[in-house]
């Protein structure tokens, strides 16, 4: 099932896509239950929007076991957390801006979780009840702010920093999925999350132990090699397998 959010004349909904190409909204309380309602819009007459609105953004720091070969690092024995705003947040199209801050802005493709009810103290297991789907996501980042602030809260923070999308895909496996991302057509990054340090509930429920996570959470399960600079007037994408491409201009 692919779930977005949509507007329609002004309108704000959340809906589901059929393979039909009919976006049907949904009824009753999302995500509790995925009911639809018997109305529907054409794709192309909706404006796709990001898919849900995150209260909160969890990110996870080194977690491809290739990306940290790659780099000689030692293999986390914890996974390293750190957060985005929700502000950050964009939809599929819209423009990542470049800040003025910054002299170095790059593209991070990731596999993005989104967390379908409230959890708390959750075990690996369990995990799987409380994931929504599964979406693309882009983890922007002024990279000499973060080497020259030694924490990451501004590097990762700017507006337009976490574009998502364009919908949720549920009941899929994240276990060997090919994430790749694209600088203006050149495939850039290439690896699977079958490279993860640590898999999908793991994180799930290691987060749940810190804080409660809440319907439409979003958790970025970081990036593989090959991260790069963006410069006004590229096109970033990030393709991740049976979940999507999201596709965003950048500008200055
Ligand atoms: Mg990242």
């Amino acid at each position: 099932m692919r779930i977005g959010r949509f507007s329609y004349k002004g309108q704000v909904f959340t809906g589901q896509l059929g393979d039909d190409g009919i976006v049907y909204p949904l009824t009753g309380e999302i995500y509790k239950e995925i009911r639809t309602a018997n109305y529907g819009y054409p794709l192309d007459e909706v404006k796709v929007l990001a898919p849900c609105t995150p209260g909160k953004i969890i990110c996870v720091g080194l977690n491809y076991r290739d990306h940290a070969e790659e780099f000689g690092l030692p293999v986390p024995d914890e996974p390293v957390l750190f957060m985005k705003p929700s502000t950050t947040v964009i939809g599929p199209g819209e423009a990542i801006v470049l800040p003025p801050q910054s002299r170095q802005v790059d593209f991070e493709g990731e596999l993005a979780v989104v967390i379908r009810h409230r959890a708390r103290n959750i075990s690996p297991e369990e995990a799987p009840l409380y994931i929504l789907g599964y979406t693309p996501a882009n983890d922007v980042t002024a990279r000499d702010l973060q080497k020259k602030d030694g924490q990451w809260t501004r590097a990762k923070s700017f507006d337009t920093f976490c574009p998502l999308g364009p919908y949720i895909v549920t009941d899929i496996d994240p276990g060997g999925l090919t994430v790749s991302t694209y600088l203006n057509g050149v495939l850039k990054q290439y690896s699977s999350t079958a490279n993860f340090i640590f898999d999908v509930p793991t994180l799930v429920s290691f987060i749940s132990g810190v804080m409660t996570l809440m319907p439409g959470d979003v958790i970025l399960t970081g990036t593989s090699g090959g991260v790069g600079k963006m410069v006004d007037g590229d096109k970033v994408e990030i393709d991740i397998e049976n979940v999507g491409r999201l596709m965003n201009p950048v500008i200055e």
